[in-house]
Formats: C-alpha cells, sequence, structure tokens
C-alpha cells in the first residue's frame, strides 16, 4: 500500500491524497508535476527512474473499511538529500534515457 507521502521531496509543496498533481517513482519518492517536468525532467533524484502520476486514494468508503479515513496518508514529510548542483549533473547524465532503459 502507498504511503502517501504529504509533499514535493523538492520544493515541499503539499501534496493531499487526494492531489491530481503528485508524482511518484516505483520507490514512492514523491514530486509535484511542475518539478518532475520543469527541474527533474523525469529523473528520480534518489533512484534514477521516472515518474507515474500518483493515484488518489478515495475520501468515501465506497467499500468497507476502505477509504482515506481507514487508512490515512502519511504525515512524515520527506526533504531531498542531495546537493542542487550534484543532481543537476545526475539529471543531465540520465534524462536522455527513456525510463524502460534505465
Ligand atoms: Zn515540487
Ligand atoms: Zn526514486
Amino acid at each position: 500500500m502507498l504511503e502517501l507521502r504529504p509533499n514535493c521531496e523538492y520544493c515541499d509543496k503539499d501534496l493531499p491524497p487526494g492531489s491530481t498533481e503528485a508524482r511518484i517513482c516505483s520507490y514512492e519518492c514523491t514530486f509535484c508535476a511542475t518539478c518532475v517536468e520543469t527541474v527533474l525532467h523525469n529523473v528520480c533524484p534518489n533512484c534514477g527512474g521516472g515518474f507515474a502520476p500518483r493515484p488518489i486514494r478515495p475520501a468515501t468508503e465506497w467499500r468497507s473499511g476502505v477509504s482515506r479515513g481507514h487508512q490515512p496518508p502519511s504525515t512524515t514529510r520527506v526533504h531531498l538529500k542531495w546537493d542542487r548542483a550534484e543532481l543537476a549533473a545526475l539529471i543531465e547524465r540520465v534524462r536522455g534515457i527513456e525510463p524502460q532503459a534505465r
């Protein structure tokens, strides 16, 4: 089950569980769509993989015991640990390779 992390690791924007702006990699590194497109160029800074839109978790209990209220999102904010210059170098190395070939 996804943690549904609460913020963009790069710009710290709030990304609530109903957000359509959240993007995740396969490790659930979480960023906003703007950072993925304009800064990261679809390169995860932590693993080098690409991103996909994060699905929303329903607020409504459509099925018994399954909803945002029953499985609440994470409240632990995550912040990028990489130096921004080092990060830019990694992105330059990886961005020209399609994610499925990385
Ligand atoms: Zn961001
Ligand atoms: Zn990642």
